[in-house]
């Protein structure tokens, strides 16, 4: 049996067939042929080259027509390749001298070719690998006869392994038939993570090595709260993965509450817990596990795996849904956060050395009025029906919340020279997420009508972490002084200032820190939806005065080993038998 570690991403088993998409989705062995089968092998090459130089001129045409000449021009770089005359050349070569299969010469001269690519010390060639790794699958699939993956067919329910998963692939997982989810890269707060967490779907990220071991219609165990796979000769512990399955469909149907409840400690000291959504199909969730509305509605997976912009209509559609079926509770609509590990295909955005720092979210928004309008009327319009407040990611200082209000003040003066309803009083919050805005929290207070603390930002960027990274995974720690410092303090300024103050980060979805942050003072919690039960029992089982003095206590320690060792010792002396359930599971 073997057993691989990774980052675990989203609690919960799964047992099942694995399907492998993306790079190792063709196993290409080597064949020896016979003297005879030497002009097939050619014949069978020229035809793959042929018919996927149809598809990419059909493509690009296509992508010419929709985007306009520059953005069809991409291909010309494909389709050069597979003019190559010294590439094929090579493969023929292979077959001839060698007398192997088309599939392995192919596969060898592709690799000899991006190899001396990579060896170059030209930037721009370097990047033609990525080029040529995608014609290669593409010559691959004609030669394999495969049709191009589509998630939308699949048959039967599988656990999907993949190198990495895009945020619109993941947006798009066909949800009934994906039982897990398992990939090499990403980080706890990578977005793969964030909608496996939303959707309930068990995931392992950062396994590094999971599509070298792993073959599509392989069995494997995937145990989503250990980050571990289990594959090979998993016979011996299967019943008891078995036992553990039952165990967590048990408990997501007990913690299922039908109706949405307040949550006040034991000493009734009052708090909200919301919802995170970023897909439609997670609103039924919301009103399932009884979050009181949604307190970050992420917006941007409209925007993903197309290729045109939604228009005002579409956007008010989406928007003005949420905000109806929430009522009278209230939708946070963030307006959209592009960049960082989430790419628009249009307007092309150019990639970049560090997106995380770079051209994204309000920065985006900000130097693309055109597009941040539109978003900004059909929230406005939305507002006109619904309990909606609106939020600007990204805010690193007061001008850009300035600038921003500016421009929603612009679009409220068009509705209402329309005649458009909206709600005139919409409660403007900012995100406090990038370290000099926490800094500055006092300063952003008095223009704010409220916070939100993302914390898988302030998080990545107060320990200068790459949050989608495994390699640096284990620096990324909620816990640390340095994170609760700027936590505290900004829930500080905000109370000063008579605002109220929420997370929408990971972090408070997660018992040990939620206690911490309730200790803090932290007004609204906002997380996945199958969190929301489990931390309103917690909540109710405290008080918050015993609390407040604990994470005052807590914030003393050097360390988040320290800080996380002692949240531990306290909440398992005041839960007692709860604390198991209630705080690790
Ligand atoms: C955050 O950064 O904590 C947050 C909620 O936003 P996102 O994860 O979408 O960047
Ligand atoms: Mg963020």
């Amino acid at each position: 049996m073997i057993k691989l570690k990774g980052i675990a991403a989203s609690g919960g088993v799964a047992i099942g067939k694995a399907y492998c998409i993306g790079r190792e989705e063709f196993s290409i062995i080597k064949r020896k042929i016979s003297h005879e089968e030497i002009s097939t092998e050619i014949y069978r090459l020229e035809e793959a080259l042929i018919e996927t130089r149809r598809e990419l001129t059909n493509l690009q045409k296509r992508i010419s027509e929709e985007l306009g000449f520059a953005h069809g021009k991409i291909f010309e770089a494909h389709l050069l390749v597979l003019e190559d005359r010294v590439l094929i050349e090579d493969i023929i070569q292979q077959i001839k001298n060698k007398k192997i299969n088309v599939e392995y010469a192919f596969s060898q001269s592709i690799k000899k070719y991006t190899d001396t690519l990579l060896r170059l010390d030209d930037e721009y060639l370097r990047e033609r690998v990525v080029d040529i790794e995608d014609i290669s699958r593409r010559v691959l699939r004609k030669l394999f006869k495969q049709e191009a993956i589509s998630l939308q067919d699949l048959k039967e329910k599988v656990i999907i392994v993949a190198h990495d998963l895009s945020p619109s692939q993941t947006a798009s997982l066909p949800k009934d038939k994906v039982l897990g989810i398992v990939t090499d890269v990403g980080g706890r707060t990578s977005h793969t993570a964030i909608i496996a967490r939303s959707l309930g779907i068990p995931a392992i990220v950062g396994l590094e090595v999971a599509t070298k071991h792993i073959k599509s219609q392989d069995k494997i165990i995937v145990d989503g709260s250990e980050g571990v796979v289990l594959l090979g000769h998993i016979d011996k512990v299967l019943k008891e993965y078995q036992g553990k399955l039952s165990r967590y469909t048990k408990e997501a149907k007990i913690i299922h509450v039908p109706k949405i409840l307040k949550t006040a400690t034991l000493d009734n000291k009052e708090v909200t817990i919301s919802a995170n959504i970023e897909l439609p199909e997670e609103l039924p969730l919301v009103a399932e596990f009884g979050a009181e509305g949604v307190g970050l509605y992420r917006t941007e997976f409209i925007f993903l795996g197309r290729r045109d912009l939604p228009n005002e209509e579409e956007q008010y559609k989406a928007y003005v849904n949420v905000a109806k079926k929430i009522k009278p509770y209230s939708v946070i609509i963030r307006t959209i956060d592009i960049g960082g590990d989430k790419f628009l295909s249009q307007p092309q955005v150019p990639k970049e050395m560090s997106p995380f720092l770079g051209w994204r979210a309000i920065r985006f928004c900000l130097a693309r009025p055109d597009i941040f309008k539109v978003q900004l009327r059909a929230i406005l319009r939305a507002s006109g029906e619904g309990n909606v407040k609106v939020m600007f990611p990204m805010i690193s200082g007061i001008e850009e919340l300035r600038e921003a209000k500016k421009i929603l003040e612009d679009c409220k003066k068009e509705l209402k020279k329309e005649g458009q309803e909206f709600d005139e009083t919409i409660a403007i919050g900012t995100m406090i997420e990038v370290p000099s805005a926490a800094l500055t929290a006092d300063v952003l207070a008095q223009e704010s009508d409220f916070f939100s603390i993302g914390t898988n930002d302030l998080i990545q960027y107060s320990l200068a972490v790459d949050r989608a990274n495994e390699k640096v995974a284990y620096l990324y720690e909620p816990a640390h002084p340095a994170v609760l410092r700027l936590v505290k303090s900004v829930i500080e300024d905000a109370h000063q200032h008579h605002i109220w103050v929420g997370m929408c980060g990971e972090m408070c979805g997660e018992a040990l820190f939620a206690s911490l942050l309730l200790g803090f003072g932290l007004d609204e919690f906002s997380m996945p939806p199958p969190r929301v039960s489990k931390i309103r029992e917690l909540i109710k089982s405290l008080k918050f005065e015993e609390v407040k003095a604990i994470a005052e206590a807590a914030i003393k320690f050097s360390t988040s080993k320290e800080v996380e060792k002692y949240l531990q010792e306290e909440l398992r002396r005041i839960l007692k038998d709860d604390f198991e359930r209630l705080v690790m599971v």
